[in-house]
């Protein structure tokens, strides 16, 4: 550690400089090329420097940046119409972030039970595990003790419950309850995908209660599982939801989608951003559906999810003592592990490959989307040689 760094020491940064990217691979300043199976934390969803998502970029670079919301941005409307279109909401709200989208999610689920009357439902209730983002609200929303220690009082209006836990639940309900938040696969909180069925328990206990369903798909959004959205999978739709990462292939991007109804209480100056759904945002945005919603696409990420499902599961089976357990759904996938995650992630990077640690023990896979069966194979040869690297060694034979 460079203890003259002038940067905030709240990160504990792998000692690489990569210096340019071409779809799954990344070189480094010393020349040296990585697969990149972290993909910026499931950010580059369309891999590094892809044509169409460059050529928007330098077309809109070259009109106008940045206009603020006091004016009309039609690469908004656009967006916002195809996203409208391609998913249950008829409302969107641009961000630049993840925690930027799920606070304006958070705050849509309440206003909405205050223009309806019910201004004492402003509780939500959330998941262990959950990770929602690093601002003061999301940390709350969260519960995780190591990221709130240290930051003052925590926000007022949030209660968790045991995931998957309905008694809990159903006890935790009461007339303070604005909404139910949850990610449909935890991503930070290591891979931990909420079953269809208990989705469906969820938008049924919402609708008995009469409060919101609000889904976190910040990760799990984008063709990230194979659908647009992971809860397409359940065939529930939420009330609200927020996107990140994914949706603006690289340039920082958040939305908050919502239905009609539940966006009935944000109204003109309720809320706002400076930065949020400014024109370079919106034109790679837009690049990124062109190629998101083209035919074939979710197809081919469900066929590469199979190309790594079977390789862990073999991985699985020869390293036993490395790999204990493969999660997720299409290409979010979480390796649990039998030794500590953090050695099979800088064993990976022996090998050239990144991969991301999560909760839980677990080591991520995000590659972007576009991977090709070539390259799923060679970073499972990779993967394959990092945990025979941890294995332990055969018996010495006597000579
Ligand atoms: C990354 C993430 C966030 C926070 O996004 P930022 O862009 O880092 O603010 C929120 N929720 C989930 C599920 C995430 O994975």
């Amino acid at each position: 550690m460079d203890s003259a760094s002038p940067l905030f020491d709240t990160y504990a940064r792998a000692p690489l400089r990569f210096e340019r990217g071409e779809g799954v691979w990344l070189t480094a300043d010393n020349g040296e090329r990585y697969l990149d199976f972290g993909a910026g934390i499931a950010v580059n969803a369309l891999g590094h420097a892809h044509p169409h998502l460059v050529a928007a970029l330098k077309e809109q670079s070259e009109k106008v940046w940045h206009l603020s919301n006091l004016y009309e941005i039609p690469g908004q409307e656009r967006l916002g119409r195809r996203l409208a279109a391609a998913s249950f909401a008829d409302k969107v709200f641009f961000s630049n972030s993840g925690a930027e989208a799920m606070e304006a999610a958070i705050k849509t689920a309440r206003r909405y039970h205050y223009v309806n009357g019910r201004p004492e439902r402003v509780d939500i209730i959330t998941f262990q595990g959950a990770f929602h983002g690093r601002t003061l609200g999301t940390i709350a929303a969260g519960n995780q003790p190591k990221h709130l220690e240290g930051f003052g009082p925590k926000a007022d209006g949030f209660k968790q419950v045991p995931l998957g836990d309905r008694a809990a639940l159903a006890e935790a309900i009461d007339e303070k309850t604005a909404a139910l938040l949850i990610e449909p696969i935890q991503g930070e909180g290591g891979i931990r995908v909420v079953s269809n069925e208990e989705l469906q328990h969820l938008r049924a206990v919402c609708d008995e209660h009469g409060i919101l369903l609000v889904l976190d798909e910040v990760q799990t959004g984008v063709g990230r599982t194979g659908k647009l959205f992971a809860h397409e999978w359940s065939g529930i739709t939420p009330d609200i939801l927020g996107v990140a990462k994914g949706i603006g292939g690289g340039f920082p991007l958040g939305a908050c989608l919502a239905t009609a109804e539940a966006a009935a209480g944000m109204t003109a100056g309720t809320h706002g951003t400076t930065f949020g759904g400014n024109p370079l945002a919106m034109a790679v945005g837009n690049a990124v559906l062109d190629l998101v919603l083209a035919d074939g696409f979710m197809e081919h990420v469900r066929d590469m999810a199979l190309v790594f499902r079977q390789g862990l599961a073999a991985i699985g089976d020869t390293h036993p003592d490395v790999v204990a357990e493969i999660r997720g759904e299409g290409l979010m996938l979480g390796l649990k592990c039998a030794c500590k995650n953090g050695d099979l992630v800088d064993a990976m990077r022996a090998e050239n490959l990144l991969a991301i640690p999560a909760g839980d023990n677990v080591v991520r896979l995000l590659p972007p989307l576009v991977v090709s069966a070539e390259e799923a194979r060679d970073g499972l040869a990779r993967i394959e040689r990092a945990a025979g690297r941890l294995s332990a060694k055969p018996a010495a034979q006597p000579a």
